[in-house]
């Protein structure tokens, strides 16, 4: 049995696991992550890392996924945008201070992989493309068998895919991002829209928040839109209005065999996926002579970004 660590870098949290080459995570430790320090940062990763070497020596790689973008030879951080992270070599400084094969890769393309080996598209052998919505959005497509990094590294950004011309300036530069309209600050965005235009409709929401349109959350928008409050639905019909979008151009170019939808958004369950899966279908429908993919929920949940990377490492 040949083991190999991830590890998980969050804004938040540092996470890292030993993993088997089932997905089974057999070990895990945590640290919170100086975000504001960009060598403390690394010194945490690679001492999350080295702790679990410590722990399993048998372990014979470490796999890194961050929330950053990554050059396209896997070793240095371009940017990230809650790290503190620029031009940053941290495959090798890691690799070096535990003493282990590094590799190092995108947070979404991480939990696409997970889900590819061992969540909802296991099933699948060839390909899948994963949305990630969380606060913003990000996105894993997979190709031949393995992730798509594309020619410089950066494939897989569906969060800058453009779904309205003109539409609402997104913090890349562009207008009508589909960060813009499909995302968690989108869903949010919806809500207190509406509940400014039609505060009786929103009655259970604006209970939830006080009184106050721009106090809504998004837990509040779940929280209301199960009890049947008209703005909170409509606030979730809307984001997945612009997902189903997104997920039928992304069948029309790829063709995969399974698309998934993951991030903290998916939480909501039906009332996001059931407005995402008829809008893809309905804008699909030209496509009635031929099979279409799949629309699931991710299934990995928090483990995704160790044993996602894990097995990156493994595989390596
Ligand atoms: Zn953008």
């Amino acid at each position: 049995m040949t083991l190999t660590i991830g590890i998980d870098v969050g804004g938040t949290k540092v996470a890292g696991g030993v993993v088997d080459e089932h997905g089974n995570v057999l070990a895990s430790n945590r640290r919170p992550t100086p975000a504001e320090d960009p060598a403390g940062t690394r010194d945490t990763i690679a001492e999350v890392a080295a702790e679990l070497a410590a722990q399993y020596p048998q372990a014979t790689a470490v796999g890194i996924g961050a929330a950053a973008w990554i050059d396209a030879a896997g070793s240095t951080v371009l940017f990230a945008p809650n790290l503190a992270w620029r031009d940053e070599p941290l495959r090798d400084y890691v690799s070096k201070a535990v003493g282990l094969p590094t590799v190092l890769e995108n947070d979404a393309n991480v939990a696409a992989w997970a889900e590819f080996r061992f969540g909802v598209a296991k099933h699948a052998d060839d390909s899948m493309v994963m949305i990630t919505v969380g606060t913003g959005i990000g996105g894993g497509i997979v190709l031949g068998g393995k992730l798509w990094h594309g020619a410089n590294g950066i494939a897989g950004e569906l969060g800058h895919i453009q779904s309205v011309p003109d539409g609402h300036p997104c913090g890349c530069g562009r207008l009508g991002c589909l960060e813009q309209y499909a995302s968690g600050n989108a869903l949010v965005r919806f809500a207190r829209a509406g509940a400014r235009q039609e505060p009786e409709r929103a009655a259970q929401l604006l209970e939830l928040a006080g009184g106050d349109p721009l106090a809504i959350s998004g837990r509040q928008i779940t929280e209301a839109a199960r009890a049947g409050d008209g703005v909170a639905m409509d606030a979730f019909a809307q984001t997945g209005y612009w997902l189903g979008v997104a997920l039928a151009d992304l069948a029309q170019s790829l063709d995969p065999q399974i698309l998934v939808i993951g991030g903290g958004v998916v939480d909501a369950g039906p009332l996001l996926m059931g407005p995402a899966e008829r809008t893809y279908r309905d804008q699909l429908a030209q496509r009635n002579r031929f099979p279409v993919a799949e629309v699931h929920a991710a299934q990995m949940g928090n483990d995704a970004g160790v044993v996602g990377a894990a097995d990156l490492a493994r595989r390596a």
